[in-house]
């Protein structure tokens, strides 16, 4: 038996020195950007939410569950690896025992011999295996061959895929026959419970050879399969766990990244600030957290199938944005570690130099100006990947650095550095809604009132756009008859800067948001109403990370509450069909679904469907990301294709609860209605407009 030991032991001794130079590489690639110590002290101030994550999306593998049958089998193979751990003790302890005392009949101290741990390990061995059949039946009916490009592993690396499943279908079955020759030796440490290798035992011949030889592969390929985990894409196995840690809380959704040069926070009035470093431009700009997202994306492409842009035919796909950079991050490794390119060649400086954006860039212009920051990717992905952080970062340098973005957007910038609101409108227009109500609306003058409860942000659209003001008026409206006193900015409001931050115009953001905390402040205001889910998100989010702290609600989450307490109460019934479009920024960034599907349910009549992508797999609007300001040239167009969607529910009204879906889905119902192939009648409308109605009579 000495000859198993001593072949067992230099396979693991020969394999663990691959895996370590591998690991080795991979930690000194991640660690050749800037510094980010704002993850870790995420990671520190966020230590029990940290911990939550940890038990319940790696060890209770929630995100994955929520996509059955791929999950359930994700959840089996993923326990298989940790209770099959103990297998892998005792397949060593036998090698080792079997050589010291010639019978490889180790056990683990205390538990080894309980049969409750026997029927574990082959329990799991089984659901390990039905689950590979699953995963490769997912395969087969999901393959790109037959889907193109509706198959969410369309651009993933399939081979790498599949020699995986390969190996541990080999892992498993050498496990039940050295298990299985173990029980035929009377080596096995267990009685009862492990009925697989017990009942082989009872068919395969008593054959000290076969157990060696069977105990011999089963470490091998292990061995061999933690060689190819760390060179392919089941890193994810290791670096996952460390993703979710440093993954911004709770979802890395809400507020867009802080923008950090040198890994401290901008200063845009410091005259050493080094332009160059404004955003990512190349792929060496990546700091450890980037390069710990490519290593952890398993290619399953969730993001993918879920992503508005790659769903009409753009040439985003939030996977390949992360694989794209991930490939490029290997192919110039060598040359990033070392340093010195004093010696390389042209084509190696070309590949080193190569910009991260650019028609010959890594990714193409195309990609990045087509993300509407929906959040449907980041909400999905299931090992915590932040492709938002990484198309900012990349807009910040080409906006900042490059100055190239789509043209049209640069009319939203100069209208909001002129103006302060993205239509170039004057400010005085702000307060032209009050004129149009019959009751009296409190215009702060320096300082709220003091009997005064609210500041109602009304936003630029909800201030100067036709159809986001009849929102405004409504909001007003209930705000007044429920008794809740509010007063609002006027023309001392403006901006919050979204458009300008989600375009990568960090500094003009930074110049918006101070001015308005600044009148925030100085006005004392403490609570904020908002109608606009990015104002909503960006006040309540975003701000503090300026020094702007407030208690902000959207106005469903506010008028939810008044209804439920009796000071709304909807009484004329509204006899329509109603399909609830959920705003990205209100839903998936801010996890606000309930409440304007509570206000509807209360209003009598109303009879609500949902569409087939709702709440927390909502379909954007194309509005968000600055996108609102920019032209679609490519595919089809997102509002229409949500629009499509809506009308198979055969509605009367199209509902949201932001400014922004209303104009992009109002737009593409008028289209269908010119083409007849939507009725006349179909509007859509804000919630608080359908409450308004019924309360009013
Ligand atoms: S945020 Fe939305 S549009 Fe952008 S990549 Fe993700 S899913 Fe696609
Ligand atoms: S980024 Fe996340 S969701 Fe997308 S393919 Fe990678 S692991 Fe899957």
């Amino acid at each position: 038996m000495l000859w198993v030991a001593i072949i067992g032991l230099a396979m693991t001794v020969a394999a663990v020195a691959m895996a370590g130079r591998r690991a080795l590489f991979l930690f000194k690639l991640a660690t050749v950007g800037p510094p980010a110590p704002e993850r870790i002290a995420y990671a520190k101030t966020h230590a029990g939410a940290e911990a939550k994550a940890q038990l319940v999306e790696v060890f209770g593998q929630k995100k994955l569950l929520k996509w059955t049958p791929s999950g359930v089998a994700h959840f089996f193979v993923m326990w298989a690896f940790f209770i099959l751990l103990t297998v892998y003790i005792e397949a060593y302890g036998s090698i080792i025992q079997g050589a010291i005392t010639g019978r490889p009949n180790f056990h683990i101290p205390l538990i080894g011999q309980w049969s409750v741990l026997g029927f574990l390990q082959d329990f799991i061995a089984v659901a390990c295996l039905l689950g590979l059949v699953a995963f490769a039946v997912i395969r087969i009916r999901n393959s790109p061959k037959t889907l193109g490009r509706k198959s969410r592993f369309s651009g993933s690396h399939l081979g790498g895929a599949w020699l995986v499943l390969f190996m541990i279908f080999n892992i498993i079955w050498t496990l039940f026959l050295a298990r299985g020759a173990a029980a035929a030796n009377g080596n096995l440490p267990y009685d009862g419970g492990a009925f697989v290798s017990l009942a082989l035992g009872n068919v395969l011949p008593a054959s000290p050879l076969l157990e060696e030889i069977a105990l011999l592969l089963h470490i091998g390929f292990m061995l061999v399969f933690l060689v190819i985990v760390v060179n392919s894409k089941h890193l994810h196995i290791f670096t996952a766990p460390l993703n979710v840690l440093f993954s911004r809380r709770p979802d890395g959704l809400g507020a867009a990244p802080e923008m950090t040069v040198d890994g401290k926070p901008v200063d845009f009035e410091d005259e050493d600030l080094d332009p160059e470093k404004l955003g990512r431009g190349k792929i060496g700009d990546t700091t450890w957290k980037g390069f710990l997202d490519f290593y952890s994306c398993t290619e399953c492409g969730r993001c993918q199938s879920q992503c508005p842009a790659w769903n009409t035919d753009k040439p985003l796909s939030p996977k390949m944005l992360i694989l794209d950079q991930r490939d490029h991050a290997f192919k110039v490794a060598p040359y990033l570690l070392q340093g010195d390119t004093s010696h390389a060649d042209t084509d190696v400086l070309a590949l080193l130099e190569k910009p991260l954006v650019g028609e010959d860039g890594v990714i193409h212009p195309d990609v990045l100006w087509s993300c509407t920051n929906c959040g449907a990717c980041v909400e999905q992905c299931p090992v915590d990947i932040e492709h938002i952080d990484h198309i900012l970062d990349m807009r910040r340098y080409q906006v900042m650095v490059e100055s190239s973005f789509p043209s049209e957007a640069g009319v939203m910038v100069k209208n909001l550095e002129n103006k302060g609101n993205p239509w170039g409108m004057s400010e005085m227009k702000r307060a032209d809604w009050i004129e149009e109500l019959d009751f009296e609306v409190t215009l702060i003058d320096e300082k709220m009132p003091e009997d005064t409860e609210y500041l109602f942000w009304v936003g630029c659209a909800g201030a100067l756009e036709d159809r986001a003001k009849k929102t405004t008026k409504a909001v007003a409206e209930l705000l007044h008859i429920a008794g809740v006193k509010f007063a609002v900015l006027g023309p001392a409001e403006a901006c919050t800067g979204d458009p300008a931050r989600r375009l990568g115009m960090e500094f003009l953001f930074n110049m918006l948001a101070q001015q308005n905390i600044e009148t925030l402040n100085e006005a004392g205001v403490k609570k904020i109403v908002a109608t606009c889910p990015h104002c909503f998100n960006t006040l309540a989010n975003e701000y503090p990370q300026l020094g702007g702290a407030y208690e902000v609600v959207h106005h469903t989450q506010l008028l939810s509450k008044l209804v439920d307490e009796g000071l709304l109460t909807p009484i004329t019934p509204i006899e329509e069909k109603i399909t609830y479009h959920d705003p990205c920024f209100l839903g998936r960034h801010n996890k606000v679904y309930s409440q304007p599907r509570d206000i509807m349910s209360k209003v009598p009549g109303v009879q609500t469907q949902e569409m087939h992508r709702h709440k927390d797999r909502g379909f954007c609007c194309g509005a968000g990301g600055a996108r609102m300001w920019m032209e679609e040239r490519i595919g089809k167009r997102i509002n229409t294709e949500r629009v499509d969607e809506a009308l198979t529910t055969n509605p009367d009204t199209v509902s949201t609860a932001c400014p922004f879906c209303m104009v992009m889905l109002g737009d593409a119902i008028n289209e269908k209605k010119n083409s007849g192939e939507a009725k006349e009648t179909l509007e859509v409308v804000d919630v608080a407009q359908l409450l308004i109605k019924s309360v009013k009579g």
